[in-house]
């Protein structure tokens, strides 16, 4: 198979062989937003219509004060209500779920310019990922190699493989993500029992095995797909 960037990215993610790949190159393509919009890019009239139109999510806001100067920040976060307060205020009915201001209003609520960013990349990763499976055998073995694959990339996964994979490949690829995905989440619980149990007299003093010490963390990393312990 022809090596691109998007080829040699993906086998990049998956060659770490360490967590699930998709959290891994979401966590990348995240920071790289980040890097991005705490630098030049907040000055860039471009991205700057973007990010007035599309604003930030709770998270994402949360990583930019961490990140960020305090002046491109206050430029931007000025613009943006500026874009919120002519698109969205104004209302003088008294049924504001009629008006078109409401609909408007609960877009802001709802985009995110990081995690649409996010998306364009992610989509991309798994156009990429799913051809390398179906063509790929070497990629194939290095796919069954991983860690896991987290709940909700399971998910995503395989509600995209329908589209992106055809039948014989399809079946192999639904059996390793479950596969993958299915021993994690046993592993995970076997973490929680013992965690659990050291907390009966019966079991004081006996040292913790490390899957147990962190299961918590493991457990919400697994469910939600964001890191909560590296
Ligand atoms: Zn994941
Ligand atoms: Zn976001």
């Amino acid at each position: 198979m022809k090596k691109n960037i998007l080829t040699i990215r993906v086998d990049d993610i998956f060659g770490q062989k360490c967590g699930c790949p998709i959290c891994q190159t979401e966590k990348i393509s995240e920071e790289n937003a980040c890097e991005y919009i705490a630098g030049s890019a907040m000055m860039t009239p471009e991205i700057r219509i973007e990010t007035n139109k599309l604003g930030f999510c709770a998270e994402h806001f949360d990583m930019l004060l961490k990140t960020s100067a305090r002046l491109p920040l206050a430029l931007i976060l000025s613009t943006h209500l500026d874009e919120i307060q002519n698109e969205a205020y104004g209302v003088r009915t008294s049924s504001f779920g009629k008006n078109p201001k409401a609909e408007r209003s609960a877009e802001f609520e709802k985009t995110c310019y990081v995690c649409s960013r996010m998306d364009g990349d992610l989509d991309r990763f798994l156009h990429g990922m799913f051809k390398m499976y179906a063509e790929d055998e070497s990629f194939r073995k290095l796919f069954s190699e991983q860690e896991y694959i987290c709940f909700p990339h399971r998910n995503l996964l395989l509600n995209k493989a329908g589209k992106a994979l055809k039948k014989d490949i399809l079946k192999q690829f639904c059996a390793e993500t479950e596969r993958l995905s299915a021993d994690k989440l046993i592993q995970i619980r076997k973490g929680l029992e013992e965690l659990c149990s050291s907390f009966d007299y019966r079991n004081a003093g006996k040292p913790l095995s490390e899957n147990a010490e962190f299961a918590p963390e493991r457990a919400i990393e697994f469910i939600t797909g964001r890191p909560k312990k590296d």
